[in-house]
């Protein structure tokens, strides 16, 4: 039987490589629904290609209801997410809801609601299998030592994975170590990152993605989310999430066991990649994508991260040691001061400014439910648009 798929943010730079890899698994996998947000000729041209699979174009008038319900009725086997931002969020808990497994690239999902979501993805019993690339490589590092060291069947390993904790790794997982590739201004000092224009923030030297995650990489703010997806995820403290940076990003991240030993896992720096795990999971299928290639000379660099330099790394720390609201407004706050500086409004330092002030004041509440966390990102973004 065919896997049925569900790729929202099918326009994006996630959802075409997802449908490169459906694509190359016809065999496999049938696309049932395809969504958008505001790019209609795209949405349309990919319905003509995918005849087979419900269209949905979320950002017209009652576009976003229309998404939900074809969420709710595609009988989706597994939703890939390749949302961008804190929009997101709903979408993934509506496919959770409807008992789809969630291929997740969204990582907004995860830092702005990351236990009610854990909590739900346990109720639904399904699994969230990462996309985003350093969780990809943490997740199947994790599932190989498990299974080699306790030989679990499938369906144990699945329900680890659906209760969100690995429950069995807090004997032998000592550290997660993410890598990142440092962006375009690794290398700048504060001063020269004053005036650096959206331009050359979007030049990213390893990886080809969307104008806002490529800001984020720049400002590190990605590695900061993602220490907070990760923490969720493996349900792991933040102490034990360290970052490392690694310019080529070959290897996608790594793990220490409490032995010592640490665990890498490397491919070539295409999306395709851990998506195609994420899609096939539980099976390790072939794929005809190109192979890390060790006949030329290939060097892997690793360096300690600058927090001083990196200041939305910090931060990020910090939200996710203090939970409640902090990681919701982290996110929010970032998104919008990066939209921000996208259209010309504010600096690339400003970015970070602003994210530290609007986290600056009480954001304790533990929210009960997803409205509570729409409404911290509500008035987060109010709160940063007040100092662009
Ligand atoms: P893109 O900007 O390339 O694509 C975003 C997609 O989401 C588009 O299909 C867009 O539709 C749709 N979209 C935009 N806004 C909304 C909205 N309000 N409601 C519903 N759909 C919307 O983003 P990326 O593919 O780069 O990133 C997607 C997600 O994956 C992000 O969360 C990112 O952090 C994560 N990710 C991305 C990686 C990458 O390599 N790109 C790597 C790891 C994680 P339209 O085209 O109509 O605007
Ligand atoms: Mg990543």
């Amino acid at each position: 039987m065919k896997k049925r798929v569900a790729v929202l943010g099918a326009t994006g730079s996630i959802g075409k490589s997802a449908l490169d890899v459906i694509a190359r698994g016809k065999d496999h996998f049938e696309l049932v629904l395809l969504s958008s947000h505001r790019n209609g000729d795209a949405l349309a041209a990919l319905g003509r290609q995918w005849p087979g699979a419900a269209a949905v174009l979320s950002g017209e008038t009652g576009g976003r209801e229309r998404l939900f319900a074809a969420i709710a009725d595609s009988g989706a086997d597994i939703t890939l997410n390749g949302i961008s931002g804190a929009a997101g969020l709903e979408p993934s808990i509506a496919a959770i809801e409807a008992g789809s497994d969630i291929a997740l690239a969204n990582k907004e999902t995860l830092v702005m609601a990351g236990p009610l979501v854990m909590q739900l993805v346990a109720e639904k019993k399904v699994n969230i299998i990462p996309v985003d690339s350093e969780h990809s490589a943490v997740f199947n590092l994790i599932e190989n030592l498990t299974t080699n060291q306790h030989q679990p069947t499938r369906t144990e390993e699945r329900s680890l994975q659906s209760t969100g904790s690995c429950s069995s790794c807090g004997s032998w997982l000592n550290e997660i170590i993410l890598t990142a590739s440092g962006g375009p201004f690794r290398e700048r000092s504060l001063k020269e990152m004053e005036n650096v224009t959206a331009k050359e923030a979007l030049a990213h030297p390893t990886w080809n993605m969307g104008a806002k995650i490529t800001i984020d990489s720049a400002s590190m703010a990605n590695k900061g989310l993602e220490v907070i997806e990760a923490a969720h995820l493996f349900n792991v403290p933040s102490e034990k999430i360290k970052v490392v940076i690694h310019p080529q990003s070959i290897v996608h991240s790594m793990i220490r066991t409490k032995d010592g030993a640490v665990y890498a896992q490397l491919s070539r720096p295409d999306m395709r990649h851990p998506i195609h795990a994420a899609l096939y999971w539980p099976a390790v299928a072939a794929t005809d994508l190109g192979r890390l290639d060790f006949d030329t000379a290939l060097s892997l660099d690793f360096f300690p991260p600058d927090m001083e330099r990196f200041p939305l790394l910090a931060l990020a720390y910090e939200a996710v040691r203090k939970g409640g609201l902090y990681p919701c407004v982290y996110n929010a706050a970032n998104e919008a001061a990066v939209a921000a500086f996208l259209a010309g409004r504010i600096g690339f330092l400003d970015i970070s400014r602003i994210t530290g002030y609007v986290l600056d004041r009480d954001w304790s509440t533990k929210p009960d439910d997803i409205a509570a966390i729409m409404e911290a990102d509500r008035q987060a973004r109010i709160m940063a648009e007040k100092e662009f």
